[in-house]
């Protein structure tokens, strides 16, 4: 599924009537709905996940980075300047050839801002929210993602006092890559557990 189709199958009401404002305003050609998408999606998928896939691209070339990390992730992740509202307490948890970590908050839309920036808004909408619990292979197959049955789903659920974060794996074929070029291969579904980091060859 690309974003739109997302988002059209993990909506909310309250999505809705922002569409429904957004439509409204610009009828009356107060609004250019593209500036609008682009500023949306500068916070949700280029600016505000760079964060998180510095932690990432770091965690995978420095393995002394990446133990702390694992133990302690609001103080390693606070090592690289990340630190603030929404990221006071941070889990990382690591996807390996066993593990997929998915990660959800089942009473609202908490999620770790100072590394991956805004939620999209299926992150926030009932449907992702109450399905990734229940069927987490399923919600995952339709974002494109099949998890091998030998590989357990662990759904994280986020509060108020902690905030998740996985730590993919790193892709095969990217030995040797600098930790500038890994990082532009971290994607922010890969941090969610929703996706995978893309592979060297394939634009972010
Ligand atoms: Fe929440």
């Amino acid at each position: 599924m690309n974003e739109t189709e997302k988002e059209g199958r993990y909506t909310t009401d309250v999505a809705l009537r922002v569409k429904a404002i957004e439509s409204l305003l610009v009828e009356k050609d107060l609004l250019d709905p593209a500036a609008i998408d682009k500023i949306v999606d500068l916070y949700q998928n280029k600016i505000g996940p760079r964060n998180g896939a510095r932690v990432v691209a770091k965690a995978w070339t420095d393995p002394a980075y990446k133990k702390r990390l694992i133990e302690d992730g609001t103080s390693a992740v606070a090592e690289l300047g990340y630190t603030g509202v929404q990221g006071e307490e941070m889990v990382v948890v690591e996807n390996t050839d066993d593990v997929h970590n998915v990660l959800v908050c089942t009473l609202c839309s908490c999620y770790p801002w100072p590394t991956l920036g805004l939620p999209a808004n299926w992150y926030k909408a009932a449907p992702y929210r109450s399905r990734v619990v229940i069927d987490p292979r399923g919600v995952l197959k339709e974002f494109g993602l099949e998890v091998s049955p030998k590989i357990e789903v662990r759904v994280w659920d986020s509060n108020a006092e902690l905030r998740y974060m996985v730590l993919p794996k790193r892709p095969a074929g990217t030995e040797g890559m600098s930790e500038d070029e890994l990082a532009e291969l971290v994607t922010r579904d890969s941090m969610i557990g929703v996706g995978l980091p893309n592979t060297p060859g394939k634009a972010v």
